[in-house]
């Protein structure tokens, strides 16, 4: 451990971003603290629950059997209009996570690597050496008197909240436009293949989707998310106050099966769907997860983001102790740069698809999902747009203009 120091890296944050960092981390032998405010790590789940599974074997993880409640084949895709495009492949496979289980274990397989984890301990404030570094941080564990912990490294890892990163001073403040507001339930019974379902539409939910994710035991994840600016009432006109809870009832009262269901978990939430915060470490800290804003903007998606990078920070936090420079410097080489160079140009892509589906109208959107086919959703999955952007413009001239930056 550092000299002068209680641990050599205190995480604030147990959920995947600091789980992952802190199993990397203490593998290379750093003594690692961990500390989450939350009495059990992965409860209470607020989450739809869906990942990918490239992005975990990409991280050389055996996702258990108790992770998961169910495997993905694929996607329904359904249009204002109701016309749906199904698109199964053997290739393209996720999850739909258990994450009370997922995220403990994540946490598990830290500790066996020699982390120290503390539950239901709070970070309160930002400790600051006589030049302004952070060297530490006032913690409570259990609302019980403070107390001071010292580190050379400090990483925010809080997810949404992030009170140690604005006090570290990344900006992570919303603007309301740049969130989603969600409403979820698990709801049972409700018969399905598998697949993830995704409902558009502006009268549906403005700015945003309705979910249905497929879960085991004849479950399922259904949630809405809706644009944060409109759920608050700024700008959109007629669908001011539009709030994801009342629009999240009408859709299942319309739905034959769900209307029938019964209400398992009930939660709200706002999910980040933005671009990634303007830097990701200072001198002596880090910000990694949904806490830099590293999520998909299409739908909010941030579990697989955050734990890739948890990893490359970890990485960085190695040569950091290998050198003894805690600098910004070295932290953007080894962290901030390769996943801007990596990572951030696959997110701008999706940020960009985002802002041009928030453009068109139910009536375009109705025409499009008329005009691709199953093989032509898959290719906008996998990021190609031109050759099914070129199949909509060739119908219907006059969307050239909103789709042309997809394939610029
Ligand atoms: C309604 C909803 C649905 C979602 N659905 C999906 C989905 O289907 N797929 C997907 O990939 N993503 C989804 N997400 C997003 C996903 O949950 C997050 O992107 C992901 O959990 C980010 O991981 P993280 O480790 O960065 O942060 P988190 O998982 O949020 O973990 C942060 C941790 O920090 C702790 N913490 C915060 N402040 C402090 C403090 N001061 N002291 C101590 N501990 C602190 C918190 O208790 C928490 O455990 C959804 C989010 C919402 C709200």
């Amino acid at each position: 451990m550092a000299k002068d120091f209680d641990h050599d890296i205190i995480v604030v944050g147990g959920g995947p971003a600091g789980s992952c960092f802190a199993r990397i981390a203490a593998g290379a032998g750093l003594d690692v603290l961990v500390i989450d405010k939350r009495k059990e790590i992965g409860v209470p789940v607020r989450c739809g629950e869906g990942v990918n599974e490239t992005e975990i074997i990409k991280e050389g993880l055996d996702l258990p059997r108790s992770c998961y409640s169910t495997p993905i084949v694929g996607a329904k895709i359904v249009a204002p209009n109701g016309k749906s495009i199904t698109w199964k492949d053997k290739d393209t496979k996720g999850w739909i996570l258990e994450r009370k289980t997922f995220d403990k274990w994540l946490c598990e397989l830290a500790v066996e690597k020699g982390a120290t984890l503390k539950t239901y301990t709070r970070a309160l404030q930002l400790l600051k050496d006589e030049k302004e570094k952070p060297n530490g941080l006032t913690i409570s564990h259990g609302g019980r008197e403070p107390f001071d912990l010292h580190a050379p490294l400090i990483v925010s890892a809080e997810g949404m909240e992030s009170l140690i990163a604005r006090q570290m001073g990344f900006k992570t403040v919303h603007a309301l436009y740049d969130v989603d507001t969600c409403y979820e339930y698990e709801m049972k019974p409700y018969d399905h293949e598998n697949l993830i379902e995704l409902y558009f539409g502006n009268a549906l939910a403005p700015r945003g989707y309705v979910w249905i994710f497929p879960k085991a035991d004849r479950k399922a994840n259904v949630g809405i998310g809706v644009g944060g600016n409109v759920a608050n009432g700024d700008k959109l006109g007629a669908l001011k106050g539009a709030q994801p809870k009342p629009l999240l009832d009408q859709f299942i009262k319309g739905n034959e099966q769900l209307k029938e269901s019964s209400t398992l978990l009930d939660f709200g939430g706002v999910i980040s769907v933005g671009a990634p915060i303007n830097e990701f470490a200072k001198d002596n800290c880090m910000i990694i997860g949904t806490a830099a804003k590293q999520v998909d903007p299409i739908h909010g998606g941030g579990i697989a983001i955050a734990m890739e990078a948890g990893v490359m920070a970890a990485g960085a936090a190695i040569k950091a102790f290998e050198k003894k420079d805690f600098s910004k410097a070295i932290f953007t080489e080894h962290y901030e740069k390769p996943w801007r160079e990596n990572t951030g140009p696959r997110l701008a892509k999706r940020l960009m698809l985002r802002k041009v589906m928030e453009k068109v109208s139910d009536d375009d959107m109705n025409h499009i999902f008329s005009t691709i086919t199953d093989q032509d959703l898959q290719q906008i999955m996998n990021g190609n747009f031109a050759g099914p952007v070129a199949k909509v413009v060739g119908t219907r001239p006059q969307l050239l203009g909103v789709l042309r930056g997809l394939i610029g």
